[in-house]
């Protein structure tokens, strides 16, 4: 394991920026989405069993994808299937307004599973005509099409099923929403989702649950209740159809069982083996005291490189809040972020006792964090394309406060999403000249990083507070006081030169990179996530806000020369300029000491103060440039991941020897390729 960690280390900063540069991050675009491709560094380090089991979870990520677009819709599955059958069949013109229409159209179903709007959940209006696809879909083999015994048969068959299909996905009336959360309404009944079963009202889901909490008899540790589960009615009465081998959605969930038990033949350790096999379990039993357990060993299992989720998990797709949509993923340890963070934990002592602080504010003892980065090898289900890039789970009440959770950064994603940006514009738009961007280019990301770390494992723990001083006293400021306490750390520690002798900074000056960047930031560009007329209201946006300003108002204060550093206006448009890089660093270390006294003392009055004076009001004549250079920029305002593609290699005897990562498949491709490899469930789930 070691020698493991040291292997990955080297050849993940040996990694030449160039090379890194011309993976192609971004892919293709349409209507809202831009496609981006992730890598996976450190996977081709893994030795051949720990790839065998990324192999294996892998596919049991896979195997779930038709149960979530069952639980976004009751005809989710059959019109991907039409869509998908006209879209590799269709002989017709490539070249019309209503085909263009079309492709677009299901790639946004693809990135949606479904036909609902991922974030927004507004049904998706067809920009071609029904004439048009009932012409494409009788055109195509009708043995692909995914007709029903109650379409009738040849030839009505497929003119039945248009009539069928057509107004749920053209007529803006039916289904509009897929989650409906409209006060006043009735929530299940207004909303498209498939979690609960035709007819059953609001009132009656929420009475069922209610009388279900109520009747069991351990309220200190209540399970889910209805996670896992379609609440329907029969014959007039409420019952739930569990999702499980032999129930609801079963033939998936054989499949991923199918995988889960593979990749217990390679399991890193026994306690992953009970943590696989507890998940089977539940898979089998979809019992909810079952499922806390194996949440409880899964929060345990921290030793092992390799870790994955893989279950109904979030219930943002039930408007009651209950019900849990299909996610997975893999992944596996970030051994050269890890040693990264282990490095700053090792010497926390050091880091704390020469901070410009005042001596009496600083910890005698201090002990670092050492935070666990990740590395996603695959995306499935609610987490595919569309997908988050911090896991903290679970989401049990009652098991976090008792064994706490896991909260991790996928390091993969949160590089891939800064590396698209490169391209688009937003830096060109901004930053003020040729020679920063460069700085940029060649640091920017490294030092992004490392003040993460720095914040994360180091900021946050240093200090303390005076005897008898209350945690408390500096109310509403004291969220944004404490992650502006905690960015100072990092800014000024990340131009210190202790970071050169502990081989954390790739040259001396990187740090200034982060220094134009931070400060860009909070003084222009974050306020493109601000309306009009509306103040700086987000915590770690207010703590940008206010030492940005701070720094810019006290920037020329003790200097007869050009200050530290100055908003300038070029044809127009506003821009920070940067005269004097270590005035800078004296700035931020004086704002810390400043912070650091406020928290230490308590100071509510001062911490109002700076907050009030530096971190809340916006110019609206800076804020309205800001906001129509953005603008003109034109950025797609989703985005979401294309999956590498695994292959086993294996001898002429039939063993496996290697598993190879491709990064090449195209956007469609991987979507026909799922659709037909991974497929497991009827057209239709009742
Ligand atoms: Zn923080």
């Amino acid at each position: 394991m070691t020698l493991l960690t040291a292997a990955v280390a080297t050849t993940a900063n040996a990694t030449p920026q160039a090379a890194a540069d011309q993976f192609p991050y971004n892919d293709e675009r349409f209507a809202d989405l831009q496609m981006l491709r992730y890598q996976v560094p450190g996977f081709n380090e893994l030795s051949l069993r720990q790839k065998t089991l990324v192999y294996c979870l892998n596919q049991a990520a896979l195997y779930g994808r038709d149960i979530l677009w069952d639980q976004n819709g009751r005809y989710n599955l059959r019109i991907r299937q039409m869509l998908e059958t006209v879209y590799t069949n269709y002989k017709g013109n490539r070249n019309t307004p209503d085909w263009e229409a079309f492709v677009t159209y299901l790639k946004r179903v693809w990135f949606s599973n479904g036909i609902h709007h991922h974030y927004g959940c507004d049904k998706f209006q067809p920009g071609f005509s029904q004439e048009f696809l009932r012409a494409a879909v009788k055109s195509v083999p009708q043995s692909q099409l995914p007709i029903t015994a109650a379409n009738g048969s040849n030839p009505a068959a497929v003119d039945a099923l248009c009539d069928e299909l057509f107004p749920i996905m053209f007529d803006p009336t039916i289904m509009p929403k897929r989650v409906n959360q409209a006060d006043g309404q009735d929530l299940i009944l207004t909303s498209a989702e498939n979690y609960y079963g035709q007819g059953v009202t609001q009132a009656e889901a929420e009475a069922f649950y209610t009388q279900m909490k109520e009747a069991y008899t351990n309220p200190k540790q209540p399970i889910m209740f209805g996670m896992n589960s379609r609440l329907v009615k029969e014959n007039g009465q409420l019952k739930e159809k569990v999702w499980r081998s032999g129930g609801l959605y079963g033939p998936a969930i054989d499949k991923i069982i199918y995988w889960l038990k593979k990749a217990l033949l390679v399991a890193e350790s026994e306690a992953q083996k009970k943590v696989i096999n507890k998940l089977i379990e539940v898979y089998q039993t979809s019992d909810l005291k079952t499922f806390d357990k194996y949440t409880i060993l899964w929060v345990n299992n921290t030793e092992d490189d390799v870790d994955f989720t893989n279950y109904f998990t979030e219930s943002y797709g039930d408007p009651l809040g209950m019900k849990a949509s299909w996610e997975a993923i893999t992944n596996f340890k970030d051994h050269a972020a890890t040693e990264r963070t282990r490095k700053l934990s090792d010497n926390a002592q050091w880091f704390e006792d020469n901070s410009p602080v005042d001596a009496r504010f600083k910890k005698e003892k201090c002990k670092g964090i050492s935070a666990k980065v990740i590395v996603a090898a695959i995306l499935g289900g609610d987490l595919y394309p569309s997908t988050a890039i911090g896991i903290n789970l679970p989401n049990s009440n009652w098991v976090r406060a008792e064994h706490g959770s896991k909260s991790v950064t996928i390091g993969n994603l949160t590089d891939a999403y800064n590396k698209a940006a490169h391209g688009n514009g937003f830096q060109e738009e901004f930053v003020i000249d040729q020679a920063t961007q460069k700085l940029i280019d060649d640091y920017g990301d490294y030092c992004d990083d490392l003040h993460t770390d720095l914040h994360e494992c180091l900021g946050h723990g240093s200090g303390k507070l005076l005897p008898g001083v209350d945690v408390d006293s500096l109310k509403a400021y004291g969220s944004t006081i404490e992650e502006g306490r905690a960015d100072l750390f990092a800014l000024y520690y990340l131009a210190d030169p202790k970071l050169v002798e502990l081989g954390l900074t790739p040259a001396p000056e990187a740090y200034q990179s982060q220094y134009y960047t931070y400060l860009m930031n909070g003084l222009l560009t974050q306020l493109v996530r601000i309306e009009p007329g509306k103040d700086v209201e987000e915590a770690h946006m207010r703590n940008r806000a206010f030492i940005a300003n701070w720094v810019l108002a006290h920037a020329a204060a003790d200097s007869t020369a050009a200050p530290a550093v100055q908003l300038v206006k070029r044809e127009g448009k506003t821009y920070v300029q940067v005269n004097n890089y270590p005035a800078l660093r004296k700035l931020f270390g004086t704002l810390l000491a400043e912070v650091q006294r406020i928290k230490s003392e308590g100071d509510f009055d001062a911490a109002r103060n700076l907050v009030e004076t530096y971190g809340v009001k916006v110019d609206p004549d800076l804020h309205a440039e800001i906001l129509a250079r953005y603008k003109a920029l034109n950025l797609a305002p989703y985005k979401g991941f294309i999956n590498p593609k695994y292959e086993l290699v294996k001898n002429s005897l039939g063993i496996i020897t290697d598993v190879k990562i491709t990064y090449d498949e195209p956007y469609d491709q991987q979507m026909l390729r799922y659709s037909s490899q991974y497929r497991t469930l009827p057209y239709i789930n009742d």
